[in-house]
Parts: C-alpha cells; sequence; structure tokens
C-alpha cells in the first residue's frame, strides 16, 4: 500500500521489461492422456498479467520464463488428499531458480490452488487473485483471517493504528477491521476483493502448525494478534519453488 505511488509510475512508464529483478516463472500446462487441457498458453499470460497488477502495489514484477506441456492423466487431475499425486506434479520440474506453476486439468477438492516448496499447482477455476495469493506464500508470507471454524478467536471492531501500524489512512474509518482483513491478499477464504498487499504486519487471525509427538500430527495452533502479513518485512523478492 505504501508504494502505490511508485506502482503508479511504473505504469505510466509503459511496458514493463525483464530485469534483473524480476521473477522467473517456469509454466507447465498439463493435459490428461488424451491431450485435454483447462489452460491455454494465452490464459496463462493473462493470468500472469493479472498477477503483475496486483503486485505493481510493491513493484515486483513476474516474468514468463517458459510455457512446456505434459499430458498424463495422473498429473493432470488430482484430487487434493492424494499426496503423493501432489508430490508428482510438483516433481515435473525442480529448481529452475524461479517459481514453478503448474496448471492442472482438474482439481477435486476444496482449495481452487496450493502451495508446496516444490511448486504452485492451480486448478481451473483459479484467477489472478488466487495465484497471486498462492505467490505470496512462496514470498513467505501465511494466511490471514477475520474468523474461523474450530477457534473462537475473531476480529472485531474498527480498525486503529495499533492494527496496521505500518499502512494507518488508507482505509476509511467507516470500514471494519474485519473488511479490511477480507480486503488482504493473504487473506485466507476465497474473495472477489482480496488484493491489497501491506507494507507491515496487520491485525488478524493467524496459525502455526505445531508438532505434537504423542499424536504424531501437526496441531494448528492459532494467534490473535499483529500477523506477519507485511511484505515489506516479511515478504522475499526472489522467491523460488525447489
Ligand atoms: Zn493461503
Amino acid at each position: 500500500m505504501r508504494h502505490r505511488i511508485a506502482a503508479l509510475c511504473i505504469l505510466l512508464a509503459g511496458p514493463v521489461f525483464a530485469g534483473a529483478n524480476d521473477v522467473k516463472l517456469a509454466c507447465w500446462i498439463v493435459g490428461n492422456d488424451g491431450g485435454n487441457t483447462a489452460f491455454t498458453s494465452d490464459g496463462v499470460s493473462n493470468l500472469v498479467q493479472g498477477v503483475n497488477e496486483i503486485y505493481s502495489q510493491v513493484v515486483l514484477t513476474f516474468v514468463i520464463d517458459s510455457i512446456s506441456y505434459t499430458n498424463n492423466t495422473y498429473l493432470s487431475d488430482l484430487t487434493y488428499t492424494n499426496a503423493a499425486q501432489k508430490a508428482a506434479i510438483c516433481n515435473i520440474t525442480n529448481n529452475t531458480g524461479g517459481l514453478e506453476l503448474y496448471f492442472i486439468r482438474s482439481l477435486n477438492g476444496r482449495p481452487t490452488a496450493f502451495n508446496r516448496k516444490t511448486g504452485i499447482v492451480i486448478g481451473p477455476r483459479a484467477n489472478a487473485r488466487t495465484v497471486s495469493h498462492e505467490i505470496g506464500h512462496s514470498c513467505g508470507l501465511p494466511d490471514i483471517y477475520n474468523f474461523y471454524r474450530g477457534t473462537s478467536l475473531a476480529v472485531y471492531g474498527a480498525p486503529s493504528k495499533d492494527r496496521m501500524i505500518d499502512d494507518w489512512g488508507w482505509y476509511p474509518s467507516s470500514v471494519s477491521h474485519s473488511n479490511i482483513v477480507e480486503r488482504l491478499l493473504m487473506y485466507g477464504f476465497r474473495s472477489d476483493v482480496k488484493a491489497d498487499i501491506p507494507y507491515g504486519d496487520v491485525f488478524g487471525l493467524h496459525y502455526t502448525n505445531s508438532w505434537n509427538s504423542a499424536s504424531h500430527t501437526w496441531d494448528r495452533v492459532w494467534f490473535l494478534d499483529n500477523a506477519p502479513v507485511g511484505f515489506g518485512i516479511h515478504g522475499s523478492r526472489n522467491p523460488t519453488s525447489e
């Protein structure tokens, strides 16, 4: 948010050319055995253009380094609960030096896209906001929520400088703090308004996963405080997929 003026200057300057600080994207369109895909190369280009409009807030640009194709039904039609299938998709390519994006044919399960250390998987219902959100995770930012089933913690009340110390002043006082959380790019639920990238941290509901050695499972531990979603403080400007 703080860099809105700088972003505007880039838009006025015309096309953005690949530079040393741009993030390279290795894009894979994954079709089934019959060669049917959910995405075209134009569709991928349009999504990346939408991602760049959102990241112009922090003057970060993503450049398509390659668009490749592969046809394999096991890799194209994912059931989200199948961990082996997810790992296989993300291993189509590795260590390209930038981010690896896999545009699959179908994603059966709750998310429209998701992120792993080894790449970002994008299903047919994803839009530029969801792809940008997953890239935000690759940059190191967590999800932020205003409420979540399973915890009584929730965001109430009005925004204040304490709740968004580096971004105070951008929103009208008539907006609730919960509404502001819904506008943030790292808002964890699907939203048609999320896109804002704050410079600093913002008060909200967030979690970390803590290993439970008794049950041998990851427990979700919730916090209601200043969530580390500030790109200026926590965002990596050179995210990479393994
Ligand atoms: Zn998320």
